[in-house]
Formats: structure tokens, sequence, C-alpha cells
């Protein structure tokens, strides 16, 4: 684990009428103490805080010490239920401080029954009254690339993995949380694991996750650099049924002299090809995409070159971004677009866009796909196509549904079976 980079010194949630939950420490205890507090909820516990601490550094203990002493000063009548790795370490002298109440072990402390003893009130919230279907499990952050247009490498730094383990632990979480779906997500996934020694790749956390972790049974992809798609990670998407059919790729321009300037590290050929790939590997894949539009020099052949890579790399599902200048990046001292011209482009290519998509949709009608429901008559396809049921659906819930027809950009239809 990077402490560095995950180490977090204090969050304080207070939940209306429940318990106080103070968290310190790293990413992992503040996942951990996201789910504290469900338990908390869920039980009824009031008039406690509860503080999952930390022990990662001497100035977190004594922020520790400082938060407990804090909160008995305030309120001498404050119960203090401590748990995490300062407790852990020094249970005889943290259970000795005014308002300790309790310690309750990290090995433990995401059991819900341990926590029972603590519930006080009658009142019971259920966190069915929150259900959870998309979960977000970040695996890196930063990115080493330098796209000229891109503040993200600016304000993020370089990019940092995190160990499988880590994210084996968080995707634990999330699906003790209730989510159903863990979608891993960083701000470049497919570079996860440069500078690891031996190198890591997307592909082996992919395969770690799904191996070790059966429980997990729907897993999808963030947005994909397709410079970094190999044969390897091509063979991952074609066996493992668990990850869903759905590519999202960061493509940003379909001209060769326009990515160039970008610096990005694909051509518009490579990418054709690695979609037909995909493609052949896993014929039931939907292709996603990031354009860009207006780039600076980009000129009406280039543009157009955009659009006709929609239909050449089968690009269904289109984010569309009108090119703005952002400080300290080299493509703002390109020469610029007309924004006039940008605004039209991103309308021509939105249009284009819902043409093929309704296109997509179409091929769709007739058949019978897993969906995952979102709200009571809304949901997405496992190829994450949006699709509205005639008939009410349960939040969470996975579904067999028959594709009647669409409307717009949905397909509509109803659910036949829970999966
Ligand atoms: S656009 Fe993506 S790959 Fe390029 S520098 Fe920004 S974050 Fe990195």
């Amino acid at each position: 684990m990077n402490y560095l980079h995950s180490y977090r010194i204090l969050i304080f949630i207070k939940d209306m009428n429940f318990t106080n939950i103070v968290n310190f420490g790293c990413r992992l205890n503040a996942c951990e103490t996201d789910l504290i507090k469900d338990f908390a909820q869920e039980l009824g516990i009031v008039d406690f805080t509860i503080i999952n601490t930390c022990a990662v550094t001497a100035e977190a203990e004594r922020k520790l010490r400082q938060t407990i002493r804090k909160l008995h000063s305030q309120n001498p009548e404050t119960k203090i239920i401590l748990t995490g790795c300062a407790s852990e370490l020094n249970p005889d002298y943290y259970i000795k401080m005014e308002g300790v109440v309790g310690i309750i072990s990290n090995k433990t402390k995401l059991s819900k029954s341990e926590y029972l003893k603590y519930a006080t009130s009658k009142t019971v919230a259920s966190s069915s009254d929150h259900p959870k279907v998309r979960g977000f499990l970040q695996i890196q952050n930063g990115c080493d690339q330098k796209c000229t247009y891109c503040i993200v490498r600016l304000t993020r730094g370089n990019n940092v993995s995190f160990h499988e383990d880590e994210i084996l632990d968080q995707a634990k979480l999330l699906l003790a949380k209730g989510y159903k779906e863990i979608v891993l997500t960083g701000v470049n996934i497919s570079s996860y694991g440069q500078g690891f020694e031996p190198r890591k790749n997307l592909s082996f956390v992919i395969r770690y996750l799904l191996k070790n972790l059966p429980a997990v049974t729907r897993l999808r992809l963030s947005s994909l650099d397709p410079a970094d798609i190999d044969d390897d990670l091509i063979k991952v998407i074609a066996s493992e049924e668990k990850l869903l059919p759905h590519i999202h790729e960061s493509v940003q321009s379909g001209d060769d002299i326009i990515l160039k300037r970008m610096m990005r590290r694909h051509s518009r050929n490579q990418l054709i090809e690695i979609n037909e790939k995909i493609l052949y590997a896993r014929p039931d894949v939907i292709f996603g995409a990031d354009i860009i539009v207006g780039f600076p020099t980009e000129t009406d052949e280039m543009f157009s070159n955009s659009k006709k890579l929609l239909r050449e790399a089968k690009l269904s599902l289109l984010h569309i971004f009108s090119f703005s200048p952002r400080p300290k990046t080299l493509a703002s001292l390109m020469p610029q677009v007309e924004k006039k011209i940008i605004l039209n482009r991103a309308k021509e290519l939105k249009q284009l866009s819902e043409v093929i998509l309704a296109q997509k949709l179409l091929e769709q009608v007739g058949k019978d796909v897993i969906i995952l429901a979102e709200d009571n008559f809304s949901a997405k396809t496992n190829s994450f196509l949006q699709v509205r049921s005639t008939n009410k659906l349960a939040v969470g819930q996975e579904y067999l549904f028959h594709c009647d027809s669409i409307d717009k950009k949905v397909i509509i239809g109803r659910s036949i079976k829970e999966m």
C-alpha cells in the first residue's frame, strides 16, 4: 500500500440523528469507515462516537489522542468506541482514556454483530433504503503521458498504482456494502502497474481480482487508452465472462495528424485493428469513446476523419468534448479553431453518433439480454446500453430482459425473469 499517496489525516462524518463517525488514515480506512457508518445506521446506534484509528505515523496517533480529549471536554457524556490500527496496537492505553467505552478489534471491525451491543435505538434504518448498484474502485491515480491538451497529469501527478491486495480489500468492501457491480477506475487505468517490479498491468489486476474474489460477478472497466490495449488484455476480455462487454476508449480524434499533435500514442488504423480483434474475440462488446472536436489546427477534412472513424471502429456510445484550451498545456499555445466552428462540429458529431447508437439499439430488438436495474423502470444492459422497462424492477437486481423496441437512445422492453 502506498501510504504517502493514500494517507488521509482525518475525515469527520456526522449523520443526521446518528452516531458520529471519525476516520483517521488511509483510503482503506475511509472505505471501512463508510461501511461502519452503514452498520451504525442500520442498527440504529445513537449517542456514540466511533473512531476508526490509524497508527501509520506518530502524528496520526497524536491527532487521535487530541480528538478523543476534545470530544470528551466538549461533552463529558460522550461515549467513544475505537477501532482500527492505533487501538489495535495499544488497547490498554486507549481504553483508559476518558470517554472511551469500548474497543473493536481491527480483525472484526467489519462484522456487523460487533456493533450490536451499542444499538440503543429502536428505530432501525434499512440499508435497502439506499440501494447500491455500481461501486467505483480506484486502482491507480495520476498519469505519465503528456497529452498536449490535458491538465489532469499536471494536477494529479505521476501514475501511482495501488497494490493488488489493497484493490482486493476495497472490492470486498464494495461487495460488503451491497454494490452489485464494480467499476475499475482511475485517471488512466490501462497504465496500471507501471513502475512495479516485476512489471504488472491491467490484465494482471483483473485476473487477480476475479480469481481471488469469486463473489465479484460484474466487473466493468472505465476508460482505456487504445495504445495500452494489447493481446493479453484482449485475451482477458475474451475469456473472463464476469468482465462486462463494454469497452470505453479514449480515442480523442480520428485523424492521424491531430493524434500526433495531441501526443496520443495510437493511430486511427491501430484503433480499427484493435477493435476488430476485440470483436472477433468477444462479439457482444459495445464500444464507447471520448472524442474531442475542434482541437487546434483541426481542418474540416481532419474532422471528417473523426466522423468516419465512428463506423470504421464501431464506436456506438460517444462522449463528445468541445475543445477549450487549458492553462499551461501545449495545446493552448497552438493555433485555435474558431469557437463557432467547434460548436457546429460538436453538433454534427452528436447527430451522427445518435444515428449510430439508434442502429446499435435496433440490433437488440427481439433479443433477450441481461440487465442490472438502476431504478424501478430503468437499467443498463451488460454492454451499457440504456433500457426502460414496462414492468417494475427491483433496484440492484439482475434480470433477463426482452427488447421490444427503441425510443431515441433507449431500448424499451420488459423483464422476463430474475437472474
Ligand atoms: S489525456 Fe489521459 S493519457 Fe493523456 S495525459 Fe491526460 S490523463 Fe494521461
